[in-house]
């Protein structure tokens, strides 16, 4: 285990350029770690936050780097590596998914823990950030092996995890069976079953009603609510949403049934569009029986690319980091863009997108559906009482909607983008925390 020093952080502001993403997957951003802390710096000015405390917020509280050794089902032996990065817990457990991508690195695994931090801290759930990953693509590899490499990754981390310490839950590449595996393997090396090691779980083992989907109905309040604020009604507006795995395909059937019409979606592995809007019922079962959204009989097939330069008045990133960068962002058409992924503008892409007056609802806001149900699942494992579908859904809404208000009403007073004061916001909180508990010793 190695406890990170405040090295990373050049002096005054931080070294942006200096991080390049090693996987070379998103050539444009190259660099989620240098966004987050761009993000972080523009918060730590507007704060007036003193330069030792922005050097601890820029540098994760503590990473783990593990090899990762799998007993394929041919029977040879290959080595991964994986990465648990806490980056905060000075306002509760540390808390954030796992990912399983052939792009995982060290860096990207900073930006995202940083960026649960403030998620955490703007919803105002007890928790600091986490972030975990495994540079796999499970595409290519069967359950059992996906299971084998499950197991062996949470023992290598079982050190600093824990339903105080740190509580991870699905991201890229990882589902809810991921997490049942997570739990049995603690709960065996703990000797005695802990369903709050965990969120995301399955319901019949303790996990809450409605996880699932939390985060893609968190993204739809926020996008009608943005959508109301530039004066679009739901049932007269269009879409396009990047990505339609656990976040993207439910957030556009979301969007649809509140009357939105969903007219292009894509994924890894290609887009398609109807004017008018998809018939996204049909699109899923033909997701379900294919893997993907290509070959869809009842749309037309178009460039991944092209959608989200599509003349739309909604655009969902979905996906990935790094895709509105300074090569796409001048082609985005739509009136307001909601950050259903994480990272998904560069900060060229931002700058961009002010410029041309498009409403960016960024992704510590915007997807923080699943953490709000993933703490409700925490609270419900831990008092062993569970919640109803309809209470789970009125609380996350009403805590989406009163943090989108509270963004708003931040911005607006002091002239910001949504994204530096909900960063702002975030900030503030967390500083509070640090300033509260003092340093030790
Ligand atoms: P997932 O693995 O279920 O789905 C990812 C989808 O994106 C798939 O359809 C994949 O084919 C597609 N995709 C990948 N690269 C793409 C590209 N370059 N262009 C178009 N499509 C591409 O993952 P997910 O859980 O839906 O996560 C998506 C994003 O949402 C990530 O940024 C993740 O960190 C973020 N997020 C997820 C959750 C959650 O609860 N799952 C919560 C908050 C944020």
């Amino acid at each position: 285990m190695s406890i990170v020093a405040d090295s990373v952080v050049a002096a005054g502001r931080l070294d942006a350029a200096s991080h390049a993403h090693p996987s070379g997957a998103h050539p444009h951003t190259a660099d989620p770690l240098a966004d987050a802390r761009t993000q972080l710096a523009e918060a730590a000015g507007i704060l007036g936050l003193p330069d030792g405390l922005h050097r601890m917020l820029a540098t994760p509280r503590r990473e783990l780097t593990v090899a990762v050794p799998l007993r394929l089902d041919s029977g040879e032996t290959r080595l991964f590596t994986g990465h648990r990065v806490q980056h905060n817990f000075s306002r509760g457990p540390a808390k954030g998914g796992l990912r399983y991508s052939p792009n995982v690195s060290l860096d990207e695994v900073r930006a995202l823990a940083m960026w649960m931090t403030w998620k955490c801290a703007l919803l105002d759930v007890p928790y600091g950030g986490a972030k975990g990953g495994v540079a796999i693509d499970p595409r290519a590899h069967s359950t059992a092996e996906l299971e084998r490499l499950t197991r062996r990754y949470t023992s290598e981390i079982l050190p600093i995890i824990g339903p105080e310490r740190d509580i991870p839950a699905p991201d890229i590449g990882t589902d809810e069976q991921t997490m049942a595996w997570m739990m049995d393997t603690y709960s065996v090396n703990s000797g005695y079953t802990v369903p709050g090691i965990v969120t995301g779980k399955p319901i019949a083992l303790g996990g809450s009603l409605g996880r699932a989907s939390a985060t893609s109905r968190g993204v739809t309040h926020v996008a009608l609510a943005a959508l109301a604020h530039v004066g679009l009604r739901p049932e007269r507006s269009t879409a396009a949403v990047q990505g339609f795995g656990k976040v993207g395909a439910d957030a556009a059937r979301f969007l649809a049934e509140a009357g939105v019409a969903v007219e292009a979606v894509s994924d890894l592995y290609g887009a398609v569009h109807r004017a008018g809007g998809l018939d996204l019922e049909a699109l899923s079962a033909h997701v379900r029986e294919t893997g993907t959204v290509v070959g869809f009989p009842g749309a037309d097939p178009i460039d991944g690319q092209a959608l989200l330069g599509l003349d739309v008045d909604l655009l969902v990133p979905a996906a990935v980091e790094g895709v509105l960068h300074a090569g796409t962002a001048e082609a985005v058409r739509a009136r307001v863009v909601v950050e259903g992924a994480n990272g998904p503008t560069t900060a060229d892409g931002d700058r961009i997108l002010a410029e041309r007056g498009v409403l960016v609802v960024p992704d510590i806001l915007a997807n923080a559906g699943g953490v709000i149900v993933s703490y409700f699942e925490w609270v419900q494992a831990n008092q062993a009482y569970w919640w109803r579908a309809d209470e789970v859904e009125s609380r996350l809404e009403e805590r989406m909607l009163n943090a989108w208000s509270h963004v708003l009403g931040y911005a607006e007073a002091r002239g910001l983008s949504l994204r530096t004061a909900a960063t702002a916001l975030a900030v503030e909180r967390v500083a509070e925390a640090h300033r509260l508990r003092g340093l030790y010793p």
